[in-house]
C-alpha cells in the first residue's frame, strides 16, 4: 500500500498511531472520529493514500467502488438504520486531513 510521510491517516493505517478500529478489510479501515459531530461518527479511510476526491481519475473507479461498498458493511456493524456519508473536498469545504476519507454519521446505532 502506498503511504505518505506525515500523513496522520497513513500512520493509522500502518498502526503507528492508535485508533479503535470498528472495521477493517483489505482496502480500508474505519474508526471513530476524534471530534464526533453525531451520536455515531465513523471515518472510513482507504489504505491507499489519495489526497481527496478531486484528484481521482477514471482509473480510480475500482478504488472508489471498493471504498463505497464498505459503507453498508460498517453501517451494519454499527447497527445503523439510517446514516449520511460526507466527503469534504478541499480546504474551503472543511477538509483538514488530505487523505481521502468518508464521514459516516448517524443519530442511530451503537457508540464505538
Ligand atoms: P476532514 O475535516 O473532512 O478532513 O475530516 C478529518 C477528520 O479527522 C476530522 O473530523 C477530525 O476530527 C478527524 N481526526 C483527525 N485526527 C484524528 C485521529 N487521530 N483519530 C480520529 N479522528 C481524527
Ligand atoms: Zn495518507
Amino acid at each position: 500500500m502506498s503511504a505518505v510521510n506525515n500523513c496522520i491517516f497513513c500512520k493509522i493505517v500502518k498502526k503507528e498511531i492508535p485508533a479503535k478500529l470498528v472495521f477493517e478489510n483489505k482496502d480500508c479501515i474505519a474508526f471513530p472520529d476524534i471530534n464526533p459531530k453525531a451520536k455515531v461518527h465513523i471515518l472510513i479511510v482507504p489504505k491507499e493514500h489519495q489526497e481527496g476526491l478531486s484528484v481521482l481519475k477514471d482509473s480510480d473507479q475500482g478504488f472508489l467502488g471498493r471504498l463505497m461498498v464498505a459503507v453498508p458493511q460498517v453501517a451494519k456493524k454499527m447497527q445503523l438504520d439510517s446514516f449520511r456519508i460526507i466527503i469534504n473536498s478541499g480546504k474551503g469545504a472543511g477538509q483538514t486531513v488530505f487523505h481521502l476519507h468518508l464521514h459516516l454519521v448517524s443519530p442511530d446505532g451503537v457508540v464505538a
